[in-house]
């Protein structure tokens, strides 16, 4: 079964030539239904544009596509690639363009309309730092509304943790506090090719309006760093390089100062950061 008429993917790689790179962390989804349950995962896809990044040979991008993406904005670092690409922009003329460059480099607002989803199965070497990004535009709400995208399994396991567990850190509160993180699909090593040596996630992340609790941005930043740089230490010693009044504010949020980071919910982080700012 395919969901277009476009070559397998298997066809695709050999007859391009495209040998996957460990550099660029190049894992392939050949199996373009499981790539269409991907881009459904990421929700109603007409009317909106995806912002796409590494679509490698093209098996999520064709999931995007088939499943009604209005136009889709796909940036790949090999170019290699491109010609692959050219060829699924040509089966849907005007939906599909294709940028041959470092995502860390593009910025891709200038392509792109409102209502915009982000979906990507990342290289895992940029993927933590694509993510930190999107979590931290200067202004909220962001200029996305969803993001869809596939890690190494202990990597979304930290994005959706919880207080009290070895996941539980900057990630999961970063991802918490202005958006709703959940894992919606679980993937084995040999589901790509060739196989990763650890198993992967889909993490879904939706854009709150505003965030869950008043905080300071920067000073949230500064407080949960300090916090989890230290994790194994009491917040009173661990957030003294932040302040020598570090000890007050603690008892001025309600936060018993022999705590420990791990302990604090994403609420009582708040509610410091605000303690640190008054
Ligand atoms: N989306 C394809 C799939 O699902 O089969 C490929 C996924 S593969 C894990 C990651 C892709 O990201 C590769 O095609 C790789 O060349 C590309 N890539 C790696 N680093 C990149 C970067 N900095 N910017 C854009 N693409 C990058």
């Amino acid at each position: 079964m395919t969901i277009d008429n476009l070559p397998p993917l298997r066809d695709v790689i050999a007859t391009h030539d495209l040998a996957a790179k460990k550099s660029l962390g190049q894992n392939f989804l050949l199996d373009l239904n499981l790539t269409a349950k991907i881009a459904r995962l990421a929700g109603d896809l007409t009317g909106a544009d995806v912002l796409e990044i590494g679509p490698g040979p093209g098996g999520l991008t064709r999931g995007l596509l088939a499943e009604g993406a209005r136009r889709v904005l796909a940036i790949e670092k090999d170019p290699r690639c491109m010609p692959v690409l050219a060829e699924i922009a040509a089966a849907y003329p005007g939906r599909l363009q294709a940028i041959n460059g470092d995502a860390l480099d593009v910025n891709p607002l200038v392509h792109l309309t409102p209502p915009i989803k982000v979906a990507a199965n990342l290289p895992y070497n940029v993927g933590t730092e694509l993510l930190v990004r999107w979590l931290t535009p200067p202004e909220w709400p962001p200029f996305w509304d969803s993001l869809t995208l596939m890690f190494q399994r202990e990597v979304a396991q930290r994005i959706v943790a919880q207080p009290g567990t070895k996941a539980y850190g900057r990630l999961a509160l970063l991802a918490q506090w202005r958006s709703d993180p959940s894992i919606v699909m679980d993937l084995p090593p040999e589901a790509f090719s060739p196989p990763p040596k650890v198993s992967s996630a889909v993490v879904h992340l939706r854009a709150l309006p505003a965030p869950r609790f008043e905080a300071n941005p920067a000073t949230l930043n500064r407080v949960v760093a300090a916090a989890f740089n230290q994790r194994r230490k009491m917040l009173r010693s661990a957030l003294k390089s932040l302040s020598p009044d570090a000890e007050e504010y603690l008892k001025i949020a309600g936060i018993k100062p022999t705590e420990r980071a791990e302990q604090l919910s994403l609420e009582e982080f708040c509610a410091l950061a605000r303690a640190f700012d008054a």
